[in-house]
Formats: structure tokens, C-alpha cells, sequence
């Protein structure tokens, strides 16, 4: 048999060419194909249409080992997936005796009668493999068309999750070559995209003409950048290892930025950080409103070292609750230095914990003006040596700036919790 190395998706639904619905069962499936060695060439959406489907389809066997489409396997008529591939590999629908009964059996046992257009979902390709579906009405399918295979999963991902784990993946491992692909991400704090890339293309560049060529690829998002490395092989162990060397080469150039090189999250972190200080963080938010706290209390087992914390929005919160003098924000602003370090100071009092984190911002679109334009976001950490505070200015709308503010204080408690004199 020969062996599939390369696969198209087709994520067939008129509802995913909407700005209603996104396809998500493709990344499932790309993750789930690369672990198991096989490339994910392209990825198309197709709408509920036989035509486009047995175009797309015909045009993706032409390029790859392995075709899945998911979606549009329902009883209904603008379920057209069993057609449209049927159609395009020149196959007669048949029905599927075995396949009624089972569908009927399934009704019945629910105390309903089999509606007659459930029947067309047992209606398929003559050759086909039957994909059983324990969490729904609609079977997958498995069909070999010449030395290539093509495999239909429903579109419901509760569905169609299990029947590619249960029946596809085996099915497939037995025809893949052993190759695997290997990744780690490193992710990094407090730098932005084009500095990493300064500092890292210098050793990535040559791991990709290594003897084991590793692939390098950087995401960014709101204050966090992340460098995936893979590498395809058979030899776990050579591949393991010359990976575990790119990455030690790429950490230590990127030293103290580096949050992790496992996976885990800033927060996450934060939290063996803390537990290691036996320490507790507070949190004062302004403009971030609880986003800060949301990012702690995500992590589980939080209630070890995070306190709690105040949203002061408005002043009388600053002052009220958190003791902020008045005067600070009749002289500096709402916005400025002494006024998130006042709020850091008061919430590590208020609270009782050994760490303060405050921020205080303009997260727009309204509220700037020219000396403090929106974007203009303080942090400050407070503890037992004293308080830091800085000034960002952020750009991008208001998600973005909330966004970017919280990695950059949660970062800030970071570096003073692996800096060795804290
Ligand atoms: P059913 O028997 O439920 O109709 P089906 O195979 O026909 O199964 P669809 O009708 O295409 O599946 O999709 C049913 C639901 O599954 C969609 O409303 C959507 O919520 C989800 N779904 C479909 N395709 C995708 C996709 N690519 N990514 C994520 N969810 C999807
Ligand atoms: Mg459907």
C-alpha cells in the first residue's frame, strides 16, 4: 500500500462562509494529522453546493494522499456531501441496508419512528467503509479511491472528534511511514515581534540546514510572542534531542524573556513563582476591569497564591477602598505613576499580600488627550522593597490595549519574581 504523507481538508457548511460560524474542526484535524506524520497541504471551505464541492474535491485528490472532508453529512437536502463526492469519484449512491436498520434501531430506541429522509443518510459511495457514529444519526465514511483515500466525518465536532480517535487515526496510522512531526514553543514576554526575530534568526536560520532540519515559525499576540519549532522524522529520539538543542540555543539568547519553553502560560508561571516565594499576589484594576484577576483565577490551584483584588474604576474606589490620597489624582491624574503605585501599595494593605499589582489607563477610544493619548496605560507592583511603576504607551483599539496591559503587568510580577534578589 502506499503510504499517505499529505493531506487537503474541506470543511463543507454554507454557515462556515458566514460571519456566524467558524471552522474549527480543521484545526482539530491538522493537529491530529501532523502527530500522526501527515502534512496538511491546504484547508478550503466549501458551501452547502454539490458543484463546488465535487470541484473542490476533484482538484484536492489531484495533490494529495489523503482528502478529509467534514460536514454536510445530515439528513437534510443541503446535506450534500455524500453526493458531491460520490459524484466526483464517478461512484453510484447505494443504499446501505445494514446501515437503515442501524440508523432506525438508533430512533427507535429513543421512542421515535425513522423520518424518510434520515434514509439518505444510507445512501453511499458503492465501496465505502462505514465510520460508525455512537453520538449521532450521521456515519462517517472511508473510501479508498485508487492508492488514495478519501475520509467523510460529520460536521458536529462532538461527533465527529471521537470517530476520527476511534476509527480514522488507527486506520491511517497503518498506512503513514513512521514519520512523525515533533514540535516545541517556546513563548516570550516583554519583546516585540520584529526583536525577536533580530535575535533568533541568527540560530534558527542555521537549524534549518542542521542535520535534523528544525522549522521555526513566530506567532505573535498582545504582549507575548511564541516560537514554534518542529521537525519531521522517524527517529524520536535524534529529532527529541536535536530539538531540546534549539531550543537551549534560542532560550539563552533570549534570556530573562523567555516565561516558558513547556507550554506553560505567564500566569502559570506567575503561580510556581509565587508558590517557590511562598508569597501572595492583589490585584487593583482600572481600566482592565478584572481581566488580570480572570488570567490568575484561570490558572487552577490560584487560591494558593492569589489573594483577590479590587476593580477601582471609578476614583472613590481609588480612594475609598484602596486609600488612594485624593490629592494624587487632583495633581497627577487618574492616569499616572503615583497614582498606580498608590493603588498597588493600597490593595498588597488592604488585602494582606506580599505583591501589588495595579494598573491604571486609557484604553480609548474616548478619554485621551495630547499629553496623555489613549493607549496610555500605567503598571506598578508593589512589595515589600519598594514599588515599581511604568509607563506604556500602547497602540491598537481598546481589546488590544486591555489585552497588552494585562501580559505587561503580569510580566512585570514575573521579572521581579525570577530576579535573584527577590
Ligand atoms: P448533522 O447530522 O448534525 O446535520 P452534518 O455532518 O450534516 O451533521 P453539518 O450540518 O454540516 O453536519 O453541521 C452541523 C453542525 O456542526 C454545524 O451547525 C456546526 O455547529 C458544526 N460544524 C459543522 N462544520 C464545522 C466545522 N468545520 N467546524 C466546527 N463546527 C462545525
Ligand atoms: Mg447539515
Amino acid at each position: 500500500m502506499t503510504p499517505v504523507r499529505t493531506a487537503e481538508i474541506l470543511a463543507v457548511g454554507s454557515e462556515l462562509l458566514t460571519p456566524h460560524r467558524i471552522d474549527s474542526n480543521s484545526l482539530y484535524l491538522t493537529a491530529q494529522l501532523n502527530d500522526i506524520g501527515i502534512d496538511v497541504r491546504s484547508k478550503t471551505v466549501v458551501g452547502d453546493d454539490v458543484r463546488a464541492l465535487a470541484d473542490q474535491f476533484h482538484q484536492s485528490l489531484g495533490r494529495v494522499d489523503l482528502v478529509v472532508t467534514t460536514g454536510g453529512l445530515g439528513p437534510t437536502s443541503d446535506d450534500v456531501t455524500r453526493e458531491g463526492i460520490a459524484e466526483a469519484l464517478g461512484l453510484p449512491l447505494v443504499e446501505d441496508e445494514a446501515l437503515v436498520m442501524a440508523i432506525r434501531t438508533r430512533f427507535e430506541r429513543r421512542g421515535l419512528t425513522m423520518p424518510e429522509a434520515n434514509r439518505r443518510q444510507a445512501a453511499v459511495p458503492a465501496g465505502a467503509r462505514i465510520l460508525a457514529n455512537p453520538n449521532g444519526t450521521a456515519p462517517g465514511l472511508w473510501i479508498n479511491a485508487g492508492d488514495r483515500v478519501v475520509v467523510l466525518l460529520p460536521g458536529p465536532p462532538r461527533e465527529m472528534q471521537p470517530m476520527f480517535e476511534r476509527e480514522v487515526r488507527p486506520a491511517l496510522m497503518a498506512r503513514t511511514t513512521g514519520r512523525r512531526v515533533w514540535r516545541r514553543v517556546i513563548k516570550i514576554a516583554g519583546r516585540s515581534e520584529s526583536h525577536v526575530e533580530e535575535i533568533a534568526q541568527p540560530i534558527y536560520g542555521p537549524l534549518a540546514s542542521s542535520d535534523v532540519p528544525i522549522e521555526t515559525t513566530i506567532l505573535a499576540s498582545p504582549g507575548v510572542i511564541e516560537l514554534h519549532l518542529s521537525a519531521r522524522g522517524e527517529d524520536a529520539a535524534a529529532i527529541g534531542a536535536a530539538l531540546d538543542r534549539g531550543v537551549t540555543a534560542l532560550a539563552s539568547s533570549l534570556a530573562a524573556s523567555v516565561v516558558s519553553v513547556d507550554g506553560r502560560s505567564i500566569e502559570e508561571t506567575i503561580g510556581q513563582l509565587l508558590l517557590s516565594h511562598h508569597s501572595r499576589v492583589a490585584v487593583a484594576e482600572s481600566c482592565t476591569g478584572g481581566l488580570v484577576m480572570g488570567r490568575l483565577t484561570d490558572v487552577a490551584g490560584s487560591s494558593a497564591w492569589f489573594v483577590g483584588g479590587v476593580v477601582a474604576y471609578a476614583n472613590e474606589v481609588k480612594t475609598g477602598t484602596l486609600g488612594v490620597a485624593p490629592s494624587l489624582i487632583a495633581t497627577h491624574g487618574a492616569v499616572s505613576e503615583p497614582v498606580g503605585a498608590a493603588m498597588a501599595e493600597g490593595v498588597r494593605r488592604v488585602l494582606g499580600a506580599e505583591f501589588g499589582l495595579a494598573i491604571t489607563g486609557i484604553a480609548g477610544p474616548t478619554g485621551g488627550s495630547p499629553e496623555k493619548p489613549v493607549g496610555t496605560v500605567v503598571i506598578a507592583l508593589a512589595h515589600e522593597k519598594g514599588t515599581v511603576t511604568r509607563t506604556l504607551r500602547l497602540g491598537g483599539d481598546r481589546p488590544m490595549v486591555r489585552q497588552h496591559s494585562v501580559v505587561a503587568v503580569l510580566e512585570l510580577l514575573r521579572q521581579t519574581l525570577v530576579a535573584p534578589s527577590s
